[in-house]
């Protein structure tokens, strides 16, 4: 069955920072344009092909990072969002009911260069969970020049994660599997959701940022 659920969406939207406006339009226009920055360094190991990070499909399509964000685009429907920061909000419509490794892709584009942010549910153990975290489409070396936070916030309780998105090198299986992100019990989460009233669905906010090291 195709992992990519139909019972999980995701209404974004993106937000303006004061210092540095960005484009609110939230259609994936600008994924040409800014591709057109990335000149990359003359380096082998750096132009090795990237596996495609929507893994969760079993897609076996390798690529450049340029190659591979048209592709997310026009075969995997991937929206992408331009800016630094950001907030989603994650529908879960049955969360009674978790299918493992069931899991949505967005991605962002900011500081010329484009981030891989999975929002997932899963089974650790028996226990059912929410997984969110960043992934850089670049290499290693350069995915360490980045930070990030991740933020659930919703009925007075808040929740933070800051870290350091991986490389899209390691699959999007690996970084769950060693839990490098935003981790949050379905219990929990539906502490934080939007209208807990009907507990049949899960509303989750989830905000973040991107910034460079140095
Ligand atoms: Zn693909």
């Amino acid at each position: 069955m195709e992992p990519r659920i139909n019972h999980l969406q995701i209404e974004s939207q993106v937000h303006e920072l004061l210092d540095y406006p960005v484009c609110t339009n939230q259609i994936t226009s600008t994924i040409y344009q800014c591709s057109n920055d990335y000149t990359g360094e003359v380096n082998n190991d750096k132009e090795k092909p990237y596996n495609c990070p929507y893994s969760g499909s079993k897609c076996t399509a390798t690529g450049d990072i340029r190659w591979l964000l048209q592709h997310l685009r026009n075969d995997h429907h991937v929206e992408m969002h331009d800016g630094r920061s950001f907030s989603h909000r994650y529908v879960h419509h049955n969360p009674k009911h978790l299918h493992h490794a069931t899991w949505m892709l967005t991605l962002l584009d900011c500081y010329g260069r484009q981030f891989c942010l999975y929002f997932e549910a899963f089974h650790l153990k028996k226990t059912p969970m929410y997984i969110a975290y960043m992934q850089f489409m670049g290499d290693e070396e350069e995915a360490t020049s980045f930070s990030y936070t991740l933020e659930i916030s919703g009925n007075g309780r808040k929740m933070t994660w800051q870290g350091v998105p991986r490389s899209i090198r390691d699959s999007h299986k690996t970084v769950r599997d060693s839990q490098d992100g935003l981790i949050i019990t379905r219990k929990l989460a539906m502490f934080f959701s939007a209208d807990n009233t009907n507990s049949k669905e899960l509303k989750l906010k989830i905000s973040g940022r991107i910034w460079r090291e140095h």
